[in-house]
């Protein structure tokens, strides 16, 4: 038996990269996975129910209140609850790092707005839910950057550090509810967008040269911690962030 069966699993910007591995790996475990993003998620969906899981797609724009109502519908009615919740969307594998001074308010504000905001207008919307069922799993996919501050990437950084902030304040929050509120810190992740984008080339060297596992980290090195936040393995734990990243920071 897997350890998410008779769970249902909801996660944000999955429609390809670490999230499309994400949702596959929580089908893999028995979770009715809705998987959502602003992109066509229909690959990912088909991923998992090749695979004999079972799988909904949805276009969701963590930034849309309506949007995130009817995924807590869908996931209510099609999947039968919401049991773990996912915080992956985020724009980042397609920004153009750059100098802080170059980075204008609107992009900086439309950072903010998806990969923090979001996840604040996300737990808003699903939590009702959670509560009414008498508990569930929250995992947030932070970044290892909040801890090391990579120059061109400053705006991202400052939204990745909401979000660590978020989780620590939500699981406070949530914490007599019985709900969990965890967070991932992904080190530099080869995952399509990553390898997609040039902008990244030149931090692979020197990031995979501080770690003590000295190689480049892919999507599927993400998945066990995930698999252990969103489960009853992780039931005493609440408020954290897991660094993974072969051992690039030490907190
Ligand atoms: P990615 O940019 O390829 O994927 C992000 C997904 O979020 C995309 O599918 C995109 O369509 C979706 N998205 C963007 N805006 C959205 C919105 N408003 N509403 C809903 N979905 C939206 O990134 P990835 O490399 O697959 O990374 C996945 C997660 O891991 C992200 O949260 C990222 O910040 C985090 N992360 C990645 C790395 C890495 O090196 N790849 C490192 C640390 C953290």
């Amino acid at each position: 038996m897997g350890r998410l069966e008779g769970k249902t699993a909801v996660i944000t910007g999955a429609a390809q990269g670490i999230g499309s591995l994400m949702a596959k790996a929580m089908a893999d475990e028995g979770a009715k996975v809705l998987v959502t993003d602003v992109q066509d998620t229909a690959s990912a969906v088909q991923a998992i129910t090749d695979a004999g899981g079972t799988a909904l797609g949805m276009k969701v724009d963590v930034t849309s209140n309506d949007d995130l109502k009817a995924m807590v519908e869908t996931a209510r009615t099609e999947l039968g609850g919401l049991d773990i919740m996912v915080n992956n969307a985020s724009i980042f594998a397609t920004i153009k790092p750059r100098p802080f001074f170059e980075i204008s308010d609107d992009e900086f504000d439309l950072i903010m707005r998806v990969n923090a905001r979001g996840v604040h207008q996300v737990m808003r919307a699903i939590v009702p839910t959670m509560i009414k069922a008498g508990g569930g799993k929250v995992v947030n996919i932070a970044s290892g950057t909040f801890y090391y501050g990579p120059p061109g990437l400053s705006h991202y950084t400052a939204s990745k550090g909401a979000v660590i902030a978020l989780t620590r304040c939500h699981a406070r929050e949530l914490g007599d509810m019985n709900i969990q509120v965890n967070a991932i810190a992904p080190g530099l992740t080869e995952s399509a967008g990553v390898r997609a984008n040039d902008g990244f080339d030149m931090a692979r060297g020197p990031t995979v040269a501080t770690r003590s596992i000295k190689r480049e980290m892919l999507p599927e090195d993400l998945l066990g911690t995930l698999l252990y936040l969103a489960s009853s393995d992780s039931n005493f734990v609440t408020g954290q962030t897991l660094n993974v990243d072969g051992g690039k920071v030490n907190i």
